[in-house]
């Protein structure tokens, strides 16, 4: 099963997606968490990325598209993957199709997760992200065993960069003008279906494994 994340940030595309993945036993690849992976360990490409991200703009499409066709290659996409961020742009969503189709290959679900921008700032301010295993928690929606401490894997819990206000405020503009397109043209293929992603993380769940079946 080929799934698509789609949603404004904050929306809840990578807590469902963690879900997806474990349920369905595929991958969960994340571009945010790859970049911040590469941040974190002094990369070339970590780097670059930097740059943008902390800006609230995105990564340029040049390095991005090859890394992920390059993920979705490896053996353990076999069977399929959730991917969570990707695509985020035209040009990112056509390199996806175009890599698919050379395989005869195709996107089974994008599924997009609906939140209004006056819920997104309360999600972002409150998130409180893991860099070393990507979880992902919230101080009042869905807060972790103990405080400041990732129930995964130990180490310490942080309020994101890129998740303080001014920088959220820029991040859904982008959303809004590049990103958004993605509805019309995953719906062109066919593919699209939508959750409201207001209810809580459980319900928004089991709506998706409704869509998903089994
Ligand atoms: P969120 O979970 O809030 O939607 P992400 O972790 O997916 O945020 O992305 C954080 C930042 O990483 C983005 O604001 C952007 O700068 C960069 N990024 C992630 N994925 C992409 C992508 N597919 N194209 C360009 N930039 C990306
Ligand atoms: P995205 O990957 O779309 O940026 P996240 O999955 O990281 O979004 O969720 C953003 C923040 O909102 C996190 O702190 C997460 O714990 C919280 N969150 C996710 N889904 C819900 C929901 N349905 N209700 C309330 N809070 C949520
Ligand atoms: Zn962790």
């Amino acid at each position: 099963m080929k799934i698509v994340m789609l949603g404004a940030p904050g929306a809840g595309k990578g807590t469902q997606a963690k879900q997806i993945a474990d349920t369905y036993g595929i991958p969960h690849i994340s571009t945010g968490d790859i970049f911040r992976a590469n941040i974190k360990n002094g990369t070339e490409l970590g780097r670059k990325a930097k740059e943008y991200m902390d800006k609230g703009l995105l990564v340029p499409d040049e390095l991005t598209c090859d890394l992920v066709v390059d993920r979705i290659s490896q053996p353990d996409a076999e069977k399929g993957y959730v991917l969570d961020g990707f695509p985020r742009t035209i040009p990112q969503a056509e390199a996806l199709t175009n890599a698919l189709e050379a395989r005869h290959e195709k996107i089974d679900y994008a599924i997009d997760i609906e939140v209004p921008d006056e819920n997104i700032i309360r999600r972002m301010s409150g998130r409180r992200a893991c860099l070393t295993c990507g979880a992902t928690f919230h101080t009042e929606f869905a807060p972790p065993k103990v405080e400041g401490v990732c129930d995964v894997c130990g180490d310490k819990l942080v309020l994101r960069e890129d998740d303080k206000p001014e920088t959220v405020a820029n991040r859904l503009s982008v959303y809004h003008e590049q990103t958004q397109p993605l509805i019309d043209y995953y719906t062109g293929k066919g593919v699209l279906v939508e959750v409201d992603g207001t209810l809580d993380i459980d319900v928004v769940f089991e709506k998706i494994r409704e869509i998903l079946g089994a």
